[in-house]
């Protein structure tokens, strides 16, 4: 049994599970499985999470991916919430999450600007995926 993973979110999907291969599914759930992403019915996902098949596992695996979703839009709107149109006021803003200075830099995106953090990997790499340039 695998004991390296983590739920990624769920995902509407017309494809197999990659788990037991043999429905198509309407929903999967998405799980980091020992690096490898993969995606499992509900049913598979219970068993993985819970350890057996059945309908309360399926549902509560469901609801982990469901929190997992909502955990990952909150991690994008709180990120999103340090951006402004001033460069002053993303200072504050960015004072206001008590990251580090040291390494910190500036990056726009028309006329928003944003204090990243350049010591935090998945700060800089969300911001550059939003398209916002460092300054
Ligand atoms: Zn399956």
């Amino acid at each position: 049994m695998a004991t390296n993973y983590r739920i990624l979110g769920k995902i509407e999907a017309e494809r197999p599970c990659d788990c037991c291969g043999n429905k198509i599914l309407k929903v999967a759930v998405v799980i980091d499985l020992e690096g490898v992403q993969v995606h499992y019915g509900r049913d598979c996902a219970g068993r993985l999470l819970y350890g057996c098949k059945s309908l309360a596992n399926a549902r509560k695996a469901e609801k982990a991916a469901d929190a997992a979703d909502y955990a990952a839009k909150m991690g994008r709107d709180n990120r999103l919430r340090r951006v402004s149109k001033d460069k002053n006021r993303a200072n504050y803003l960015y004072a206001g999450t008590r990251r580090g200075l040291d390494g910190s830099f500036f990056a726009v995106k028309g006329s928003d600007v944003v204090r990243v953090d350049g010591k935090d990997e998945a700060d800089v790499a969300f911001f550059l995926s939003e398209g916002f340039e460092r300054v």
